[in-house]
């Protein structure tokens, strides 16, 4: 049932933005953190509580990204719960509803996020220049021990190194466990592969 409606919903996206916009996973968060405002808002969630949830959120450790979808669908179920609401029922609604409109419209709407930089589709990243993270280390080779390399930044060293420098030092632990493989840092965010 669940897959009937998730490959409806991708056809749409493709028919409408195309493939790129339905795999740009980054994309797909943002969508997901705007209608999650939005039903914040329509249940008269203060403007003030919204942004200190989203402060505290980036103020804490990154989670793992199948973790948190887990939680994203987890809360919806318990607020369909408390609303009395059948999601199955309410998404096959808005599907029918979307399905009803233009691509025209749909085109316009999605420029209009675009513009407002609320999209993430064909936007350029400009790193800030206090970005808590970084992709690139900056790698120096200890005196005497050419050959080997370790960063400056995050004190990674050989097999101590996450895939992506975190920005900022790890914590003897953080380094212990991705030597360990165990912990490792990519795209911006922590995660714990799976052994
Ligand atoms: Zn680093």
């Amino acid at each position: 049932m669940e897959d009937t409606l998730k490959q409806r919903i991708a056809k749409f996206v493709v028919n409408a933005w195309g493939a790129d916009c339905l795999y740009d996973r980054k994309e797909r968060a943002v969508r997901v953190l705007e209608e999650a405002a939005e039903l914040a808002q329509a249940e008269h969630v203060a403007q003030e509580t919204a942004h200190r949830i989203v402060g505290r959120v980036y103020f804490r450790p990154c989670g793992n990204v199948f973790e948190e979808a887990g939680d994203v669908f987890f809360t919806l179920l318990a607020w369909a719960w408390a609303a009395d609401s059948d999601l199955e029922f309410l998404t096959e609604k808005r599907m029918e509803r979307a399905e009803g409109l233009s691509l025209d419209y749909l085109r316009k709407k999605h420029e209009e996020k675009r513009a407002a930089g609320t999209s993430m589709t064909g936007a350029v990243e400009v790193p800030e220049p206090n970005a808590k993270w970084r992709t690139q280390h900056v790698l120096v080779e200890p005196e005497g021990q050419e050959g080997v390399a370790g960063c400056t930044v995050c004190g990674g060293f050989e097999g101590s190194l996450p895939l992506h420098c975190p920005g900022t030092a790890m914590t003897v632990e953080d380094e212990q466990q991705v030597y360990a493989r165990a912990l490792d840092f990519a795209r911006g965010i922590w995660w714990r592969p799976r052994v």
